[in-house]
């Protein structure tokens, strides 16, 4: 297994709990600790960490945000939305947590039976299993699996360059790390304008804020994904002249502990498995980052794969066409709804800013049984999510 997020060890766990060797190979020197951003795991995601025995931590970890305030430009009065209570009316069960958390839960779940090899990546992959190391000689596995993210290593040695499955669909974001004072606990602080919106969040945890930032772009933004000086830059002339706030949080920019800045696109593969090898997570079908619950979709995406696995008894033939025909509907449902979030989530006009703020808000006040029908309409990931059913592939699921 290519990579070491959440992907990686939750198929690392399922694998080994079926009796399965497993060998996680991260390109990170350690798990990474610094980086990341708050992700939301919803209904099958949580079921699958609780049999896992890693939910309660999960929940000790949550964020704990409840409230969003919205400031729109040119508008003296924020605008508060009770998110908190618009997701516990609107779907059973749902929870955020830093990403880099999560990671280390499911990570620490399978480590003892699971052998992990950090600073490495894979090299080449032979048609007969024959996997090539940066820093290890050369070994044998019956399966290779790529749980290496949207830029996947894997994916690129075996089905050729990211840009024949990649399609824009919009937007960039960025996140940048910030000192914890510029954030208050609870509470999501939103700077909204016409194309643009940086926000602020810190979590109980945390021992800094991070904002995130997301603007629209027709075209994709011309830029080398190494080049950090040129990245700063765009963010700047995107964010000019936004807020006083937005203007501190860029001013940080060059003294940032973690930056990360990436154009919103989408991951689509007609297959995802070749041979002996295939993906799973970001990797296979990404929908788009931060606007598709790709962090929900990966957990399930290992544990289907770990069970069709199973059932067929190791057998890559049977087990891979499987999980791509599992898969196949709560991907293509995620992706849809990414391209309308990555709009919906930044209005391009002042109309399409008021509304957001303004639905949100009210949102926020309804009785719950009002809220559960207008998100009903509305689609909401969490309910796309809730839509698949957590399968029991082995008696040694539950
Ligand atoms: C800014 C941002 C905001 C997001 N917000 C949300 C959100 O609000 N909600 C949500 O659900 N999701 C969100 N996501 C998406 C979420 O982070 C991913 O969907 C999730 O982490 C996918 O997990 P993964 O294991 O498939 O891939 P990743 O988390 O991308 O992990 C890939 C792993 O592979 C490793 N790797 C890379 N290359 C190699 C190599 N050559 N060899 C070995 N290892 C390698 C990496 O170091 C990493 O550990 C966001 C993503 C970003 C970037």
């Amino acid at each position: 297994v290519s990579g070491a997020s959440v992907a990686g060890p939750v198929l690392a766990y399922w694998l080994a709990r079926y009796g399965f060797e497993v060998t996680v190979v991260e390109r990170a020197p350690e798990l990474r600790k610094t980086g990341g951003h708050a992700v939301d795991l919803f209904e099958p995601a949580m079921e699958i960490s609780q049999r896992m025995g890693v939910l309660p931590a999960i929940e000790e970890l949550a964020t704990g945000t409840e409230t969003m305030t919205v400031l729109r430009e040119g508008v003296a009065r924020p605008v508060s939305i009770n998110v908190g209570r618009i997701f516990r009316s609107s779907i059973r069960r749902h929870v955020e947590i830093m990403r880099d958390d999560l990671s280390e839960l499911y990570f620490d779940a399978g480590r003892d039976q699971v052998e992990y090899l950090f600073d490495n990546s894979i090299t080449a992959i032979g048609d007969d299993g024959e996997v090539s190391f940066e820093h290890a000689p050369p070994r044998r596995f019956d399966i290779v699996v790529g749980a290496d993210g949207l830029h996947s290593n894997v994916r690129r040695l075996v089905f050729g360059p990211e840009s024949e499955f990649s399609t824009f669909i919009g937007g960039h974001l960025a996140v940048l790390s910030v000192p914890k004072d510029m954030a208050e606990d609870g509470v999501i602080h939103a700077h909204l304008g016409p194309g643009r919106m940086a926000a602020v969040y810190t979590a109980r945890k945390l021992d800094d804020a991070r904002v995130i930032f997301l603007f629209r772009t027709d075209t994709e933004l011309d830029y080398h994904h190494r080049d950090v000086p040129r990245q700063r830059e765009l963010l700047r002339e995107a964010f000019a002249g936004q807020h006083q706030r937005v203007d501190r949080f860029l001013a940080e920019l060059d003294d940032t502990p973690a930056f990360y800045f990436d154009s919103i696109t989408q991951l689509r593969l007609d297959t995802w498995s070749r041979g002996r090898v295939t993906l799973v997570g970001d990797a296979g079908y990404c929908p788009g980052p931060a606007v598709g619950g790709s962090t929900s979709l990966a957990v399930v995406g290992a544990y289907v794969l770990a069970g069709e696995l199973a059932e067929a008894g190791g057998d890559h033939r049977r087990a891979f066409p499987a999980y791509e025909r599992d898969m196949a509907d709560m991907v293509l449902r995620s992706r849809s709804f990414a391209v309308g979030a990555a709009k919906r989530l930044v209005p391009g006009s002042r109309a399409g800013t008021w509304a957001l703020a303004n639905v949100g808000r009210l949102l926020g006040v309804l009785p719950a049984g009002v809220i559960r029908k207008v998100m009903k309409t509305g689609n909401s990931i969490g309910q796309v999510h809730a839509a698949m059913p957590v399968r029991d592939y082995m008696p040694s699921s539950k």
